[in-house]
């Protein structure tokens, strides 16, 4: 297994925990930061009460690929998940970069820089006098799945369709890509999307926190004739062939999969679909560790969007994110337990 796992040295499956720090809330509630990390262990001492109500603490003990304390910087972060896998996407790699953890673990915040790094390092490697005349283009796109529709983000939320073509390929109908040359169109890119994520009827930020956000880099070979044909929106992309691509999946805050049980009903069904979707998204990473040949992608709109990079050459960073403080023992614990389960 540990042959199979390990192509070009990179790991097919990675899984890093970043604990965030305790926050001014936390720390004006004197809350107690219960997460320590040593090396890429870390210990969770969970506050707990006996029947005569002395407290005492248990402990908890996991182990990770790497585990990044509260003092990692974003920049580490990368260093740590993505940069590795870069030179993979020009030989024919399908990544897949997930952010998962409870609301306000700091997902979104480890996410949002990570394809611009990703950006920056593409293009300079489109560059390179081993790739300069291969006509290699870059390009992005960025949409959402929100209660099991998909949306796109930089096309005024239009509402798209997943399609296979017979080659088992999965086809977002109408999904708009940009070209990127340069690192600053990523950055507005990624304003732009962000602004646009689900904010529900409500208005309310924390809708975010009900969707799965899904940013695409794709490298594509441009044949000669084609390059100066453009389609009638003036977007040429797609007369490119994908030779690798990398997904950055800021997914939905991993609590929302237990709102089943809400008063709401709209809200129940966007819980059954969010924890459908964490749990075949589980299943799949499990079966591709495995080296299985039925990888159990129909189990959710996410993870039949992400069907193509569960095949083939493959590789996962699971970045889980967890908060520090006392009061989130219990999602913290969660979410430990699911990425051992996925390691
Ligand atoms: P999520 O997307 O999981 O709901 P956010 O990324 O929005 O969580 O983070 C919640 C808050 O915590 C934000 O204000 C964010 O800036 C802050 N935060 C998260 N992670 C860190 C970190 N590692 N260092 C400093 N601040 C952080
Ligand atoms: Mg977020």
């Amino acid at each position: 297994k540990e042959n199979s796992n390990r192509e070009n040295n990179v790991a097919k499956i990675k899984v890093v925990v970043r604990k965030r720090p305790l926050n001014k809330k936390e720390i004006a509630r004197k809350e107690d930061d219960i997460v320590t990390v040593s090396d890429n262990a870390l210990t969770v001492h969970e506050p707990k009460l006996k029947v005569d109500l002395t407290a005492y603490v248990e402990k908890h003990e996991f182990c990770f690929d790497a585990v990044l304390d509260q003092h990692v910087t974003n920049d580490e972060v990368y260093r740590v998940t993505v940069e590795p896998i870069i030179p993979t996407i020009f030989q024919r790699t399908k990544a897949t970069c997930f952010a998962y953890g409870q609301t306000g673990s700091g997902k979104t915040f480890t996410m949002q820089p990570l394809p611009l790094r990703a950006a920056d390092d593409l293009v300079r490697l489109l560059h390179q006098p081993v790739y300069r005349n291969q006509r290699f283009r870059l390009w992005l796109s960025f949409f959402e799945i929100y209660g099991g529709k998909l949306f796109d983000l930089l096309s005024e939320r239009k509402k798209l369709c997943m399609r296979e073509d017979g080659r088992q390929q999965v086809c977002i109908v109408g999904l708009q890509e940009f070209e990127v040359s340069d690192v600053q169109i990523v950055k507005e890119y990624i304003e732009k999307g962000n602004a646009a994520r689900s904010t529900g009827s409500t208005g309310a930020n924390e809708e975010s926190s009900r969707s799965h956000a899904i940013l695409q880099l794709a490298v594509k070979k441009h044949s000669e004739a084609k390059d100066s044909r453009r389609n009638n929106d003036g977007n040429e992309s797609k007369s490119g062939k994908v030779i690798g691509k990398i997904s950055f999946i800021d997914l939905a805050g991993s609590e929302r999969g237990a709102d089943t049980t809400d008063n709401d009903r709209q809200t129940r069904i966007e819980g059954a679909e969010i924890n459908k979707s964490l749990l075949a998204l589980k299943e799949c990473i499990r079966a591709l560790d495995n080296d299985q040949i039925h990888i159990p992608f129909r189990g959710s709109k996410l993870t039949e969007v992400l069907r193509d990079s569960f095949v083939g050459n493959s590789r996962t960073v699971m970045i889980s994110c967890i908060s520090p403080n006392a009061g989130s023992c219990e999602h913290t614990l969660n979410t430990l337990r699911y990425a051992d389960r996925v390691k």
